[in-house]
């Protein structure tokens, strides 16, 4: 006699999943209809897990923060008071980001929102990216990209105010924010920062005391380049950025600036305002408020402009090589991690021997404008891209020399395999 097959039964398991339908749906609404609210539920849930979970660090104490200020803005626009406070008390509930905090630096670059017009564009962006992430994982800093515009006005050389405003905010365990152009190239990745010189200083920014003070007749807009700044996560810088972004185009007052900025920098090559004569005539003008915290750095490239460093490149590369020839402990294959250890004793050699040919820190394709392609009409052709390939790739061989491989021809992004012992079994 056959079995019955009960998924034959035609109608209860039809009856009972329609009751159990209801019946959920009836339980919803009930809970719906006495306003309990099943999302305070969950977020009281979740939220009472992190409590007692965390009493520091990650993913955050329950105690209130200026994160909890409602009327704490992140706009531009909004000046932020009591910063240094606000960001006191946020160390002091996070003791494990606190510290080492005076040391930390966020590295903040970026791009605009659309694609690049110039056909390579994009290519060479991602590439002075990676080299940025590089030196960035080398020297443990953090890292930034940023491709909006952060204030609709605030688009080419203003974008950066906002952007550098905001991280701030963001990362109150940092003590700098690190603003590199995307057009500037580390070319010496074992260079590191010498923080220690800027430790009474707010502001860091590769420029010349005399044209930027002195020469109140004849003042140029390139005293100081601004593509490549430091500045301290404090309310001076607060304030700085406030009164800096009042010259650009958020300001009332944005084209008159464009003609006082015109009058006062005979070479400025156009009428409305920009970020870097803007900050050269804030500094003079109101030096004891803004200049005395400023450090005008020139012992070594802060950003460099590239045109008389590109062309180098080849006989800075010998020179280290012969170093190496000639000093055995630095050619020998190390950890990425070892680097600085190791940069630290080529300064050590370069100081003892007087070794002249230095690499630039960062070299700046100022005037070439990668992504747009428009660049300066003086330079030939596709100089422009040809020298930032060359300048990537320069970049590019103290990097994937501790993987083992080297780009023999700075021309071309090919790599080959680094022989042991290398420079003095060479390449050829
Ligand atoms: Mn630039």
């Amino acid at each position: 006699m056959a079995k019955p097959n009960p998924r034959k039964k035609p109608c209860p398991d039809g009856l009972l999943l329609l009751g159990a339908t209801l019946f959920v749906l009836l339980l919803l609404w009930t809970l719906c209809s006495t306003r309990f609210h099943l999302t305070l539920f969950f977020h009281s849930y979740f939220s009472g897990r992190i409590n007692k979970t965390s009493s520091d660090g990650l993913p955050g104490p329950p105690d209130r923060t200026f994160y909890d200020d409602p009327e704490l803005s992140y706009s531009i626009e909004k000046p932020m008071k009591n910063w240094d406070e606000k960001r006191r008390k946020w160390l002091q509930l996070h003791p494990s980001l606190a510290a080492g905090v005076q040391d930390r630096i966020l590295l903040v670059t970026g791009s605009q929102p659309s694609p690049c017009k110039n056909r390579i564009g994009d290519h060479l962006l991602l590439r002075a990216f990676k080299n940025k992430v590089d030196y960035c994982r080398i020297h443990g800093h953090d890292i930034l990209y940023s491709n909006a515009h952060l204030h609709p006005k605030m688009d080419s050389y203003w974008a950066k105010l906002p952007i550098i405003r905001a991280s701030m905010v963001a990362h109150p365990e940092i003590e700098w924010v690190w603003w590199v152009d995307a057009d500037a190239i580390f070319t010496d990745m074992e260079f590191k920062l010498p923080m220690e010189k800027y430790k009474n200083h707010n502001l860091v920014v590769h420029g010349w005391p005399n044209m930027v003070y002195g020469d109140k007749e004849n003042k140029s807009w390139t005293g100081l380049n601004a593509g490549s700044l430091l500045i301290r996560n404090c309310q001076w810088s607060m304030d700085m950025i406030n009164e800096w972004a009042k010259m650009g185009p958020i300001s009332e007052n944005y084209e008159n600036w464009g003609k006082i900025l015109k009058s006062t920098f005979m070479d400025k090559p156009f009428p409305l305002p920009d970020d870097q004569s803007s900050l050269i005539y804030k500094l003079f003008t109101e030096k004891e408020r803004w200049g005395e915290k400023t450090y005008l750095e020139w012992e070594y490239e802060l950003e460099a402009y590239w045109v008389g460093v590109v062309e180098g490149y080849e006989e800075v590369r010998e020179e280290y090589k012969e170093m190496e020839e000639e000093e055995g402990g630095l050619r020998r294959r190390h950890a990425e991690k070892e680097s600085a250890w190791y940069g630290g004793k080529r300064e050590e050699y370069m100081r003892r021997k007087g070794v002249r040919k230095k690499r630039a820190f960062v070299t700046h394709f100022t005037g070439c404008q990668p992504c747009n392609g428009e660049h300066n009409p003086s330079y030939d052709g596709e100089k422009c891209w040809k020298e930032m390939e060359r300048a990537l790739n320069f970049g590019d061989n103290q990097v994937i020399r501790n993987y083992g491989f080297i780009h023999r021809d700075l021309h071309s992004s090919a790599v080959s395999l680094l022989p042991y012992d290398y420079p003095w079994f060479d390449l050829y």
